[in-house]
């Protein structure tokens, strides 16, 4: 198994600052952190980030507050696709793609890779076809994953994973690869555990958004604090879980490399232990 760390969609969001720790240097800058992981002779996609429909018709695909409001680049050379050509790899080798929500900044990639069976959790799926509750109308965007048809929606089961909850045996998956159900943020949220046979990846997703908040003493810049709490579907759920999370990152900081989907320099750790 060899693991990639992309990234496939760079966000400058307004705030600044408020958004970013003092210490971070240069531009505020957060990123979409995909892994792409060679397994056999298939590819498997964690997370899709921005794709090529959401460069060519960010209005439509992402809608005009989210342009504004987190301001992504929208390179083309970011998508996965294009990443994955330029790695020499064929797209149409991507087989699977694991998602921790269906967020418009997840999913994006999604349609890209029409072929590929998608999974998440069943409880995601039903609230981004639900589109029920206001915040679910503005995150989750149907022309992003509506017209996909290959789907696998999973239920929690089998044994736990370090004393959580895991969907293990994933339809055509290696078991090295395995969902972690950590609701809140989304309703149907999870994280991604990889095994690489060199300790453990646990690709978090926006179970929390900058790595401070994963030490033994958690901190986090004032304004993404508050827009953790705003977004949440269940903020109290949301507080426990990364409670958990933290926990597990802290204790098991040997055997398990946890990291979110935003934080960019997260993102430059991993590339450097881990190089592609
Ligand atoms: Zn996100």
């Amino acid at each position: 198994m060899r693991v990639h760390h992309l990234n496939c969609g760079s966000m400058h969001p307004l705030g600044g600052r408020l958004m970013l720790a003092a210490e971070d240097a240069g531009p505020p800058h957060m990123v979409c952190h995909v892994l792409l992981i060679e397994t056999g002779d298939t590819l498997v996609l964690v997370e899709t980030g921005l794709g090529t429909e959401d460069v060519r018709h960010p209005d439509v695909r992402l809608g005009k507050p989210f342009r504004h409001i987190v301001r992504p680049p929208l390179r083309p050379a970011e998508t996965a696709i294009e990443q994955i050509r330029g790695l020499g790899l064929n797209p149409d080798d991507v087989r699977h793609i694991l998602l921790t929500h269906l967020d418009l900044d997840h999913a994006g990639g999604v349609t890209d890779f029409p072929q590929a069976r998608v999974h998440v959790l069943a409880d995601e799926k039903a609230a981004a076809d639900a589109h029920a509750h206001w915040k679910e109308r503005e995150r989750y965007r149907p022309p992003q994953f509506a017209s996909h048809k290959h789907w696998s929606l999973h239920q929690p089961d089998g044994e736990a994973w370090f004393g959580f909850d895991a969907v293990r045996e994933l339809e055509g998956l290696p078991p090295e690869i395995l969902m972690i159900p950590l609701a809140g943020h989304t309703r149907g949220h999870a994280a991604i555990a990889v095994d690489t046979g060199a300790g453990w990846l646990l690709h978090a997703g926006d179970a929390y958004f900058h790595r401070h908040e994963m030490q033994a003493k958690p901190r986090c810049p004032l304004g993404l604090r508050l827009f953790q709490q705003l977004v949440a579907m269940d903020n109290e759920r949301r507080a426990a879980n990364q409670d958990r999370l933290r926990q597990l990152a802290v204790s098991q900081a040997n055997e398990v490399r946890v990291f979110c989907a935003h934080d960019a320099a997260e993102l430059a750790q991993c590339r450097a232990s881990r190089p592609a």
